[in-house]
């Protein structure tokens, strides 16, 4: 059967057991949803499929099975919601969700079998309070290559700080610096916006050298802001990392201001574009002996791995904002979270938590005995303008 285009608050269910289906769809009607209930996966995509849709997916199914079906979608390009529901063990559920996730779906929620309908009526619920908000709201900029040039020749970049206290003290020890773009059309632009451009298009090192220049600009008045030498970290590019020339060029500009490479730490986030490891742990050596700290940014994630940290001269170790965020409530987060402040500690580095949201997190973090911690719950990244009223209305707080 041949379906006609439907609205994108209709639901699609997708679940080979007659009784499920059936079950889910009566609920979501009931919730107020227009659904489209199948079966069979080779007729659901046999379907006029819409570009955007909601869609309630069980994973183990007898012709294709649910992650096939998702791989057809992406290739065809529609823009998913996904609920994924299985009566298989919760570890394939959860790597399924992880799976789903990594090809940019955004996965909803997971359900193992039977699934509670009180819950699966409040994600809906969610669902379409997020369709409706959403209506009307900007496109994601995107830029070009020349856009990002003027971007750079015009200097229209500046850097936000975000701060990272000790766990231990509740003391501030330290700022992240990170860029952001004040495009002249768009606002303030966030770096997911630009630096994988700025890489693949060969500007990065541009880009590096003015945000160096900007920090070391900053760093007399973040100390006399603190009242003490504060320790400083940027985050540079794998592509940086290419041009053999990096540590003095780096050390050169910094000394300018006459900074201490000790209160400078470099936040190297591995990529998959690192294609010369020789030149790569060469620089990154020279860097250390020059004095500087470096740090390994989002380990545990993809491209950040444990080969690296033991080629490579890194003294800090910061967990991946992706596991901090969920280890209250996903045990295989939390077993990393340990994991990774363990190894810290086991290989003698200073371990650093970012994206801590919440006053739980942060006390767990605490107890694991992790060093510093830095993430919204804190503080979020602010102007240099901004940092003076977040140290005096911390400094209340406390
Ligand atoms: P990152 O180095 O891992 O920086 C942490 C990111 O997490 C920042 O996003 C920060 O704003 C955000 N964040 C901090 N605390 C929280 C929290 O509690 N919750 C959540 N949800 N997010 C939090 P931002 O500033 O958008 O930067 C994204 C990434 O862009 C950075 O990730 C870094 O990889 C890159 N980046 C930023 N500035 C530069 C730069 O100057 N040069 C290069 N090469 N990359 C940069
Ligand atoms: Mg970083
Ligand atoms: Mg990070």
């Amino acid at each position: 059967m041949k379906m006609s285009r439907i609205s994108p608050q209709s639901l699609y269910i997708l679940d080979d057991d007659q009784h499920y289906a059936t079950l889910l769809e009566q609920m979501a009607e009931k919730c107020g949803w227009q659904v489209i209930s199948e079966q069979s996966a080779l007729r659901f995509l046999e379907f006029d499929l819409p570009s955007s849709m909601v869609l309630v997916l069980d994973l183990v199914m007898p012709e294709l099975d649910g992650i096939e079906v998702i791989r057809e979608l992406i290739k065809r390009r529609i823009n998913l919601t996904l609920i994924l529901i299985s009566g298989v063990d919760k570890r394939t559920l959860h790597s399924a969700q992880l799976l789903a996730q990594a090809y940019s779906i955004n996965v909803t929620a997971c359900f193992s079998k039977p699934v509670r309908l009180k819950e699966f009526c409040e994600i809906l619920n969610t669902i379409r309070e997020v369709q409706v908000s959403s209506k009307g709201a900007e496109e994601d900029p995107v830029f070009s290559k020349e856009d990002l040039k003027v971007g750079i020749e015009k200097q229209q970049f500046t850097i936000y700080y975000q701060p990272q206290i000790c766990l231990k003290t509740n003391m501030l020890i330290g700022v992240e610096a990170l860029v952001r773009w004040h495009h002249p059309k768009h606002g303030l632009v966030h770096p997911g916006y630009f630096i994988s451009m700025a890489e693949k298009e060969g500007l990065i090192s541009l880009l590096t050298n003015q945000v160096v220049s900007m920090v070391a600009q900053d760093n007399a008045m973040l100390n006399t802001i603190f009242g003490k030498d504060i320790m400083i970290s940027i985050n540079i590019s794998a592509n940086d990392i290419i041009s053999l020339s990096l540590p003095d060029q780096l050390n050169h500009l910094l000394s300018e201001y006459s900074i201490d490479p000790k209160n400078i730490t470099f936040e190297i986030t591995e990529s998959a574009v690192m294609t010369n490891l020789v030149s790569f742990l060469d620089v990154l050596n020279r860097l250390s002996l020059k004095g500087f700290s470096l740090s390994i940014d989002d380990f545990g994630t993809g491209f950040s791995s444990l080969s690296l940290l033991y080629q490579a001269p890194f003294s800090e170790l910061k967990i991946d904002q992706s596991f901090v965020g969920r280890m209250l409530h996903d045990a295989e987060a939390m077993i990393i979270v340990e994991v990774c402040i363990l190894l810290a500690k086991k290989m003698g580095m200073k371990i650093v938590a970012e994206g801590i949201e919440d006053e739980k997190t942060l006390s767990a973090l605490k107890s694991l005995g992790c060093d510093v911690g830095q993430g919204y719950f804190i503080g979020k990244p602010m102007p240099i303008k901004d940092i003076d009223i977040w140290k005096n209305q911390r400094s209340t707080d406390l």
